[in-house]
């Protein structure tokens, strides 16, 4: 388990002090495809860099399975380091080195034998699907062949967190949702925890089963994926969740709530996204529903739903369709 405890850490620019991070608390617990979104300047890369002590605090303490990072010896946290791997935006690949080279490099370093590091790379480079790609160089790579370089270069001592530094920011989707499914095997094969910060929602919404959601410096929200997709409580998270579920009525379709009815927004969650409630309501009312508009996402395996409606009919219909739909377990707020 990674925890940070009243972590905060002020960066000296030009003889101003800039608070990167301020007061987090927060628990990544081992397994987890932890997430932690954030615009640029947030603090997510330092908070990620204090993991493998690539940055300190100032105040406060990163604990590592109940050992804190501030009090190990230098030795100890030279073995410490080796649990953590870690892959970068920009890949980090030595251009002059063959794709061999570059996923060895951290077993060389550990002094690792000619005949176990051959056995390592190349089953590593079968892992990550570049068994023939051993003697090329990274140039001749596409950038999700390099990713996959770096993914094995991180995995060769056998850590058991993977940190993850924008991982995908420089893929296009396809690749992107390629590398996030290698990320999500790696998790499920081999028990790696991995903590990913990203700017990008999407990328949250397909691998992640926790989230932190971090604004100047601060924690402003963090929990399970799907509860705080389906309702997010600070403004950034709810920015961040808008950018890839889709809840709101377009713009463009704002005049047809104009009419006469009821307009409401219709949250299906767990269980109710995949039942008809919609047709036993409008068998059991004498009522009118108009669908507006409707969307469904897929967010950790649970289906999330939601729709804009006009609702027509008597008062007392009306009312007793909305505490049907209540009951049932949809949540309901009018538009
Ligand atoms: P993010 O990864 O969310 O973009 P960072 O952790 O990189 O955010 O940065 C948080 C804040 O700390 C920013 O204002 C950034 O400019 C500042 N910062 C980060 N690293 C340094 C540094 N080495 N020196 C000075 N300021 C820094």
């Amino acid at each position: 388990m990674i925890e940070f405890r009243n972590v905060s850490k002020t960066f000296a620019r030009k003889g101003n002090a800039i608070l990167a991070l301020d007061n987090i608390n927060l628990k990544i617990e081992q397994g987890d495809i932890f997430g932690i979104i954030g615009y640029s300047g947030a603090g997510k890369s330092t908070l990620l860099r204090l993991i493998n002590r690539l940055e300190t605090p100032g105040t406060g303490e990163v604990m590592l399975n109940g050992e804190s990072l501030q009090d190990v010896s230098a030795k100890r946290l030279q073995a410490i380091k080796k649990d953590i791997g870690m892959i970068f935006q920009n890949f980090n690949l030595l251009n002059a080195k063959t794709v061999f080279h570059n996923v060895a490099i951290p077993l060389i370093l550990q002094g690792k034998d000619h005949a176990f590091i051959q056995a390592r790379v190349a089953e590593l480079l079968d892992f990550v699907n570049l068994g023939d790609k051993a003697h090329s160089f990274p140039d001749e790579l596409s950038g999700g062949q390099k990713q996959r370089v770096g993914i094995a270069r991180a995995l060769a001592t056998n850590p058991s967190v993977l940190l993850c530094d924008e991982a995908t920011s420089a893929l296009d989707p396809h690749t992107t949702v390629q590398i996030l499914l290698l990320l999500k095997e790696i998790n499920l094969r081999y028990g790696i925890t991995i903590v990913l910060i990203t700017h990008e929602m999407s990328v949250v919404q397909k691998i992640c089963n926790k989230v932190a959601v971090m604004e100047k410096g601060r924690v402003v929200e963090h929990g399970d994926v799907y509860a705080l997709f389906a309702e997010p409580r600070h403004a950034v998270t709810a920015s961040f969740v808008q950018s890839v579920i889709h809840d709101r009525l377009p713009a463009k379709a704002e005049a047809l709530l104009q009419g006469s009815g009821r307009g409401l927004r219709l949250e299906f969650v767990g269980g109710t996204a995949q039942q008809p409630i919609i047709n036993r309501v409008i068998k059991e009312y004498a009522i009118e529903i108009n669908i507006l508009f409707a969307s469904m996402s897929e967010v950790q395996n649970r289906i999330l739903g939601f729709m804009i409606v006009q609702i027509q009919g008597e008062d007392t219909q009306v009312n007793g369709a909305i505490d049907y739909l209540r009951l049932a377990g949809v949540k309901i707020s009018d538009v």
